[in-house]
């Protein structure tokens, strides 16, 4: 992706109001157009023009002084609140995994008749996205993520699992391990004095496997650190490899970019490799970029 892709996002929040005909005319007058100058193309528009205006309180623009200056002058002209925001702006290709989600929905969607109660209950669905566990009542089988709307996920009809906490014993690599393969599929359950005990790992598949490695390479303070907070991190090193590469990098992105406004001064790759590290989590999970 080239940096002309870059798109940044100003968004006005006028709380109701009309914003002045100053606002406008001035919008104007920086070559900025509702929805565009409609003498081109919308691709011209977006291509040639500083920016566009795609919505009442929505423009996008690719300079940066350009978007401080627009949310400098919508908050001195009364607006509520003014937010940005950067993205990349690519055209979309469809990748193997969209195909297959998209089949998924449409096979789902096709075989959607009158209203039948049979697939009325609880259901326990794991977002591998956000590599999250959810108990939600529906009407019909789970297609999407409750909680992100994400098509990656598998689902069980029934509760969510309850565990006894890790005993004194159990590393929390085992106690991750014993608590998360107990049914057929991954899944994260809650912890609880009441719930069932469970047994140290065995026969663990391959991303599982990774898991432990990546284990081995944590910091022992991380280790030591709460089970909580070392099972989350485990959860997300598990998820993360079946993550595209464009959302590895992103991922990273997101935790070099803390990591260094933060004052931190070594170097990373930014290129995913196939085995998860410190940053791929952190990028999740910004309490880990203490650790980096
Ligand atoms: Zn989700």
């Amino acid at each position: 992706m080239d940096t002309q892709n870059k798109g940044i996002l100003v968004m006005v929040e006028w709380d109701g109001k009309t914003p002045p005909t100053t606002w406008y005319s001035r919008l104007h007058g920086m070559g900025l157009w509702v929805r565009g100058n409609k003498d081109t193309s919308p691709i011209e528009r977006r291509a040639c023009n500083a920016g566009v205006v795609y919505q009442e309180g929505s423009i996008i623009v690719k300079s940066e002084s350009l978007a401080h200056t627009l949310a400098s002058m919508a908050y001195s002209m009364g607006a509520k609140t003014v937010s940005l925001g950067s993205f990349a702006v690519d055209t979309f290709y469809m990748s193997p995994t969209d195909q297959a989600a998209l089949e998924k929905i449409s096979t789902a969607w096709s075989r959607r008749g009158p209203k039948s109660h049979e697939d009325e209950g609880i259901y326990t669905i794991t977002c591998t996205e956000q590599a999250a566990t959810f108990e939600v009542d529906l009407r019909e089988k789970p297609m999407t993520c409750p909680d992100c709307g994400s098509l990656a996920i598998q689902w069980r009809r029934g509760i969510r699992r309850n565990v006894q906490p890790r005993t004194a014993k159990e590393s929390a690599f085992d106690f991750w391990a014993g608590t998360r393969f107990i049914g057929i599929a991954y899944e994260i359950p809650n912890v609880d004095l009441d719930g069932e005990t469970h047994l140290p790992p065995t026969g663990l598949n391959e991303q599982a496997q990774a898991v432990e490695k990546f284990y081995a390479t944590l910091p022992q303070y991380v280790k030591d650190s709460n089970i909580e907070l070392v099972a989350r991190v485990l959860d997300i090193a598990y998820s993360l490899q079946s993550a595209s590469r464009e959302r590895r990098i992103a991922v990273r992105l997101a935790a070099l970019n803390e990591y260094y406004a933060s004052g931190g001064d070594k170097t990373f790759a930014v290129n995913p490799s196939t085995a998860i590290d410190l940053v791929d989590v952190a990028g999740i999970d910004g309490r880990l970029v203490a650790a980096l």
